[in-house]
C-alpha cells in the first residue's frame, strides 16, 4: 500500500506500550486536505484552540497520508467513551476522511476514498489483531459532541468488507422492537449494552445510533425520524444487543 509520510509532533505515548485495539473514523470538516493537514502538522491554528492530529488521512482521490506512528497516541477523538473505556485515543488508530462536513457542505464519500479506507482498515486490523466490531465512528464514542463521519458514510458496505458489524434483524428482533419505543429506560440500557456512553442524553444516543445503523432516518422527507426511534431501527438495535462480542 502506498502511504505518504508527513510526521507530526502531535502525539504522546500509549499507556503500557499497548497495541491499538480500535479504529475510529472521522471526517475532517475542512474545505481542503491542506487545511486539515495544517492543523495536524501545527502550522495552522485549530479553531478549537488545541493541538490535534490523526494517524492517517485519506483524500477524496484515495491518497493516504500518515502523520503519527500507530504505536503512538494521536489526538483525534478528544473526550470519548466506549464500552467502559474512556480516552479512546489511548486505544485507537484514528483515520480522517477529507470531507467538508456539515460546516462547509457535507457530501458523499467518493468510491476511490472508500476503497482506500477499506484497504487501510484491513491492513491495520490484521497487523494489530483488531476485531471487526471495534471499528467505530467519532459520533459513536463522543455522541454529545460529534456527528462524524455522519449519515453519508456507508457502514453496511464496510461490514460487507469485514470492517465493523451491521445488524441483520430476524423475526425475534422485530417481535420485541416495540418494547424499545415504549420504555425509555430499556432503550437507554440497550445503547449502553452495545458500548455507548451512559452519560450521554437519550436523544444524542438515538442520533449517534441512527448515523451508524439506521441512515434511512435522514432520508425522511418530513425530517421527523432523526433523534426518534422507530420499529425498524429498534429491531437493528436488538440484533446488536443479541450479537454483541468484542465491544
Ligand atoms: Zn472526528
Amino acid at each position: 500500500m502506498n502511504i505518504l509520510q508527513k510526521p507530526s509532533e502531535h502525539y504522546n505515548d500509549r499507556q503500557n506500550g499497548a497495541k491499538p485495539s480500535y479504529i475510529i473514523l472521522h471526517y475532517t470538516e475542512t474545505r481542503t486536505l491542506q487545511e486539515a493537514e495544517g492543523y495536524f502538522l501545527g502550522c495552522r491554528e485549530h479553531p478549537g484552540g488545541g493541538r490535534v492530529s490523526t494517524h492517517y488521512m485519506i483524500d477524496e482521490d484515495g491518497t493516504i497520508i500518515q502523520y503519527v506512528n500507530e504505536r503512538h497516541r494521536a489526538w483525534h477523538a478528544g473526550v470519548s467513551y466506549w464500552a467502559g473505556n474512556d480516552d479512546m485515543n489511548v486505544r485507537a488508530v484514528g483515520i480522517e476522511l477529507v470531507n467538508p462536513g456539515r460546516k462547509y457542505g457535507y457530501r458523499a464519500f467518493p468510491a476511490r476514498q472508500m476503497e482506500a479506507l477499506v484497504r487501510l482498515c484491513k491492513d491495520i486490523m490484521a497487523r494489530n489483531g483488531i476485531a471487526a466490531s471495534r471499528v467505530l465512528g467519532h459520533s459513536d464514542v463522543a455522541p454529545s459532541r460529534k456527528s462524524d463521519p455522519g449519515e453519508l458514510f456507508d457502514w453496511e458496505m464496510m461490514a460487507g468488507a469485514g470492517i465493523g458489524v451491521f445488524p441483520k434483524p430476524e423475526a425475534e428482533d422485530r417481535k420485541v422492537a416495540g418494547d424499545y419505543l415504549r420504555d425509555e429506560q430499556f432503550l437507554k440500557e440497550a445503547f449502553i449494552k452495545i458500548g455507548y456512553d451512559p452519560k450521554a442524553a437519550l436523544p444524542e444516543l438515538i442520533l449517534a445510533f441512527q448515523r451508524h445503523y439506521y441512515r434511512e432516518a435522514f432520508g425522511d422527507q418530513d425530517n421527523t425520524l432523526p433523534g426518534r426511534m422507530n420499529e425498524a431501527a429498534a429491531a437493528r438495535l436488538h440484533w446488536l444487543v443479541r450479537n454483541r462480542t468484542d465491544l
